[in-house]
């Protein structure tokens, strides 16, 4: 049997230079054949110091390269292992400083840009009855519009080249991380229940289904401008040009590799399921939660500040007005009490144990269905 031709390549995207003697560039590993079908793209750590997603992208690309050796990438597979060179370089007195440009205060995961209008305007005359025909046309025009774009930020530089990179995907996945977390699943109504078979190979404990929202996330920037371009063309089929998803790997510093190598292997067997990499995937595993909708979660603000004391832990099921923690005020040595608004699941928490009044520091999904 001859090997066949190794298809992985290494680019490096320069951003442009924020300031004096200083050059950073955003990694792209690309796997199997240019324009081959399906396409999916992945990538870590948008908020730099979620690093799990980092370790996972790892492991697939060793999984990736023994594929690629064998002939065994069908489509095509861009990873970027770590997103967000700039928010990775940002450290404060020892802590990483990811989450939010310091220049600006921006959080990295708002503001992509927003196509939706634009887009709409020169697909009006071209979209037919074909949907295939159709996502061709509006993925050509999402990119000659990102092309078109003029932004110098070096931050806003670096959104439009993740955009580039994954406008055309069928697959966009985007790993993230809590404080701390059960691991769960973002995905916009357009998206479910297609994104159901990810739910399940990935042990999704909690899974939450939204609208979309105009923050311009990086999964809006997908799903939202899908889901608007086919509500503004209803004599036309539109469906959407990609599945998009978060995926928030637990906690910030669950990076073992006891739980990021099963994560990669799972992601393995989901991009097999869709056709991205040859062979079985084995049998799909029962899913582990039903979906709730985004409207149910909450997140809740210290009504006092002091330490936060837990009772429960993550994973535990609450209540409507149990008390699942207290807020101890050591100087007059009172315990508020924070009870659950709804009931849910405890699923994701800050790491410190101190807040400040007004403060976030853990969240409640709630155990509302999605709707329709
Ligand atoms: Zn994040």
């Amino acid at each position: 049997m001859t090997e066949a031709a190794v298809t992985h390549s290494i680019e490096h995207i320069t951003l442009p230079t924020a300031s004096l003697g200083t050059e950073r560039n955003v990694t792209v590993h690309r796997f199997g054949t240019p324009g081959a079908r399906p396409k999916a793209y992945l990538h870590a750590a948008l908020h730099a110091q979620e690093l799990p997603g980092i370790v996972v992208l790892e492991h697939l690309q060793k999984r990736l390269h023994e594929a690629d050796a064998e002939g065994k990438i069908i489509g095509e597979i861009a990873l970027v292992p770590f997103a967000n060179p700039i928010g990775l370089s940002q450290q404060i007195m020892m802590e990483a400083q990811g989450r939010y440009d310091l220049d600006t205060n921006r959080n990295y995961n708002r503001g992509f840009p927003d196509l939706i209008g634009e887009v709409v305007e020169v697909i009006a005359d071209s979209l037919t009855d074909d949907g295939d025909e159709n996502v061709a046309v509006i993925r050509t025009a999402i990119g000659t519009a990102l092309e078109g774009r003029k932004d110098a930020r070096e931050a806003d530089v670096l959104k439009l080249r993740l955009l580039q990179l994954s406008h055309d995907a069928d697959l966009v996945l985007d790993l993230h991380s809590a404080w701390e977390a059960l691991l769960h699943l973002f995905v916009t109504d357009v998206n479910w229940p297609d994104a159901d078979d990810l739910a399940r190979q990935i042990g999704a404990e909690v899974v939450l289904v939204d609208r979309g929202n105009r923050m311009m996330t990086f999964k809006s920037a997908h799903a939202l401008l899908w889901k608007e371009v086919a509500a503004r063309f209803p004599d036309h089929p539109v469906p959407p040009g990609s599945l998009t998803a978060v995926v928030e790997l637990r906690g910030q510093r669950d990076v073992d590799d006891h739980l990021t190598r099963p994560d990669a292997d799972n992601l393995y067997h989901w991009l097999q399921r869709r056709g991205v990499i040859a062979g079985s995937p084995g049998p799909l595993p029962e899913a582990r939660c039903e979906p709730r909708s985004v409207v149910g979660l909450h997140r809740l603000t210290a009504e006092a500040g002091g330490i936060l004391v837990y009772h429960r832990q993550l994973g535990h099921a609450v209540r409507e007005g149990e008390t699942f923690c207290h807020i101890l005020d050591p100087e007059t040595a009172t315990r508020t009490p924070v009870t659950a608004p709804i009931d849910g699941l405890l699923y994701a928490r800050r790491s410190h144990r101190f807040a400040r009044k007004g403060q976030y520091f853990c969240a409640i999904a709630g155990d509302t269905p999605i709707e329709g």
